[in-house]
């Protein structure tokens, strides 16, 4: 059974897909919803008071000797978050199924495939795997925009720079990105005679052109770190490019999600059943609580006591619960996340804030939390 992930900023799509004599197939997906954003947030917030801090207190006190270093491989701590997501995920379903390996999407195209691609001459053709490779290529090299017109956010579509009608080659130096309208326009116009109004335009793109891109410019920091961090189980992992994910997905006819992506991961994503009515599991990353005792307010001053304990008659903040209140204008019962949990024993879940005996444990908070998929 193999273990495959395809990291996103904001989701990683998580798959587990097991050998049947009549095939490979999904036994298990999800949906991983990463903090990444909160956990910024946080930071800044935190930030804040402590520079106003130092406004008020420590104005004229001399900046520390910097001689602090982060160690080699540091991510700032909302990407170690996504990294630390994943292992934890993959950490509990080794503990529950019999995983033989993991397959990671690090890269958005194979750098090994393509090593000099311009020099080694890997050529554009559509649908092919080397296609999808070169397509990923050109969008990195190409910055996602129109080369003509410098159009974001619409669809791409790949230009000869020197058409082909005029025998220009299919070799990635002589590619580009355009937008329909562009693509249109220019026809098969030689590129002098289409930009003949805007030569520095034309002498730009010819640059860029022979120019290849950066190994560096492929290589993502996150997904790099996803990929170690799954080594240190001991089992085999190994790297993908986006682009076969994407070959993958798109010659099985699945529509886009990240964890169908994720099933469609490396070579033997090329043949992946996903079973009828197949939903996969939605998992928000909620955090495990805070390590401050005490709240602020709006001016940054400590407010009220500091926090006693964590856990208030075996309830904690996050814990999956059920509300079961006779009377008053909170009848009725509710479920839900415990938003906070009060020494005095009065929790709040949605606006109810109801005494502890009311409320009963229908999961503990363990930093996720859960949906099914609908249809
Ligand atoms: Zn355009």
């Amino acid at each position: 059974m193999a273990f495959k992930a395809d990291p996103g900023s904001k989701t990683t799509g998580l798959a587990l897909v097991a050998e049947f004599p009549r095939g490979r197939q999904v036994v298990w997906a999800a949906n991983l919803v990463h903090r990444g954003q909160r956990i910024k947030a946080a930071m800044t917030y935190r930030r804040m008071f402590r520079r106003a801090r130092r406004g008020r207190h420590c104005r004229y006190r001399p900046a520390l000797f910097d001689n602090r270093t982060r160690k080699a491989g540091w991510l700032p701590p909302s990407l170690m978050s996504r990294v630390n997501n994943v292992s934890t995920w993959y950490s509990r379903l080794l503990k529950r199924a019999p995983i033989s390996q993991a397959q990671v999407e690090t890269v958005r195209f194979d750098t090994q495939a393509m090593q000099d691609p311009e020099i080694s001459g890997v050529q554009y053709q559509q649908g092919t795997l080397a296609g999808y490779e070169v397509r990923e290529y050109l969008l990195d090299k190409w910055r996602r925009q129109c080369a003509y017109c410098d159009g974001t956010d619409v669809p791409l579509e790949i230009d000869h720079i020197h058409p082909r009608s005029r025998g220009g080659s299919d070799r990635i130096s002589n590619l580009t990105l355009a937008c329909t309208s562009c693509n249109q326009a220019k026809g098969n116009q030689s590129v002098e005679a289409f930009l003949a109004h805007d030569l520095q335009r034309l002498a730009r793109i010819k640059a860029q052109a022979k120019e290849p891109l950066k190994d560096a410019a492929a290589v993502n920091a996150t997904r790099y770190a996803i990929g170690e961090a799954l080594k240190r189980f001991g089992l085999p992992v190994s790297f993908w490019s986006g682009g076969r994910t994407k070959f993958n997905r798109t010659t099985q006819g699945y529509t886009k999600d990240h964890w169908i992506d994720a099933a469609c991961v490396g070579e033997e994503g090329v043949a992946v059943k996903i079973p009828h009515g197949f939903r996969p599991l939605t998992v928000q990353a909620t955090g495990r609580g805070r390590r401050r005792v005490r709240g602020n307010d709006q001016y940054g001053f400590p407010r009220g006591e500091p926090r006693a304990q964590k856990r208030v008659s075996g309830f904690q903040t996050g814990d999956l619960a059920e509300l079961k209140c006779l009377a008053g204008k909170s009848a009725g019962t509710h479920v839900g996340r415990i938003k906070s949990i009060r020494s005095r024993g009065w929790f709040v879940l949605d606006r109810h804030d109801r005494p502890a005996q009311e409320f009963r444990l229908f999961q503990r908070a363990d930093g996720y939390a859960y949906t099914a998929a609908t249809a």
